[in-house]
């Protein structure tokens, strides 16, 4: 499959300063050193706990946030520390889809206009192919002609996030960044925005980054799955082998949590001790070694890399080392 996206090394920190007068900034460690390929007409999806730093990794992708360490390669060319105009061109072929479809629209702009912006800021479909554009947008995402001269507050939830679908679809992307897209949406609502996606997947072929923290949602859209813990990934597997085989404690406490459709199932939960540490002091060694029940002696003192174990299944944990 052909490589679109390759992220190598990606970091964000944030300064903070503590009072006014202090001289030093600490930072908040978001996203520290992750690396990962994106394919043409895949769909990956990146989990994990609220402060984990996945949507942080999804906004520097696409330079919402300013990465401060490593390299974005998109088609070959170096997103992270181009200038705005170099961006541009890029940023029609790179889009999103926020978690809240109500706070991510214009309430003083009606259908039309929301999905006319981009165009007419990128120069694209003007004039009659605008209108013609427009309509067949709203067909492909299940809405009517009549909802053009509507305004946000006039739709359901699940009508707003399909706006925004497709005004993330206006400008023929290639990649398209969903972040938490279905969580802010009622459950019944939930699968057919799903369904939505990978129906225009298969159609545009279209690459996604699906950013989640409910595993059973990706479980339902992606080939591979990115687990993240506090700034890191600490595995990655196609679906059907991280949920048949987790290796990662981590991985292993997230996927216990899911409930199950058989309510007298015999399913071990396995209940993570202790808070999520904080991004501006991480644990030393694996970042993970406060809370996990397999901790071994070298675990506070040696971070674990990334390795593969299995084909394409990649693990950072001493235990299998
Ligand atoms: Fe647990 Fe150690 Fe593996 Fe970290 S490296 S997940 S602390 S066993």
């Amino acid at each position: 499959m052909e490589e679109l996206l390759n992220v190598q090394n990606l970091e964000v920190h944030f300064p903070i300063k503590k009072g006014i007068l202090a001289r030093t900034a600490s930072y908040v460690h978001a996203v520290d050193g992750v690396s990962f390929t994106l394919h043409k007409g895949e769909i990956i999806g990146i989990v994990g706990e609220s402060g984990c730093g996945k949507t942080t990794t999804g906004f520097a992708i696409l330079r919402l946030v300013e990465p401060t360490g490593g390299r974005v390669l998109f088609q070959g060319q170096n997103l992270a520390g181009m200038t705005d105009a170099q961006m541009k061109p890029l940023r029609q072929k790179l889009q999103i889809i926020f978690q809240d479809p109500y706070s991510s629209l214009n309430p003083r702009m009606t259908l039309y206009q929301t999905l006319a912006e981009p165009m007419n800021i990128h120069g694209r479909y003007q004039g009659a192919e605008q209108k013609e554009r427009i309509a067949h947008l709203l067909e492909i995402v299940g809405l009517k002609p009549e909802h053009q001269t509507r305004y946000p507050h006039q739709f359901s939830g699940g009508q707003r996030q399909r706006i925004g679908i497709a005004r993330a679809l206006c400008l023929d992307p290639e990649v398209i960044i969903g972040d938490e897209p279905v969580s802010a949406l009622d459950v019944s609502i939930q699968a057919q925005i799903i369904n939505l996606l990978l129906d225009l997947q298969a159609q545009f072929h279209l690459s996604y980054i699906i950013i989640s923290h409910d595993l059973s949602i990706v479980e339902h859209l992606c080939d591979r799955i990115l687990v993240m813990y506090l700034g890191k990934l600490v595995e990655i597997a196609s679906y059907h082998d991280l949920y048949s085989n987790p290796k990662h404690p981590y991985t292993q406490a997230l996927l216990s949590a899911i409930p199950s459709p058989n309510p007298r199932a015999d399913k071990k939960r396995m209940i993570l001790k202790g808070e999520i540490p904080s991004p501006m002091n991480p644990p030393t060694g694996c970042r993970f070694h406060p809370r996990c029940p397999h901790r071994m002696d070298s675990c506070d003192q040696v971070e674990p890399r990334l390795h593969e174990h299995g084909q394409q299944h990649f693990v950072a944990c001493h235990l299998y080392e």
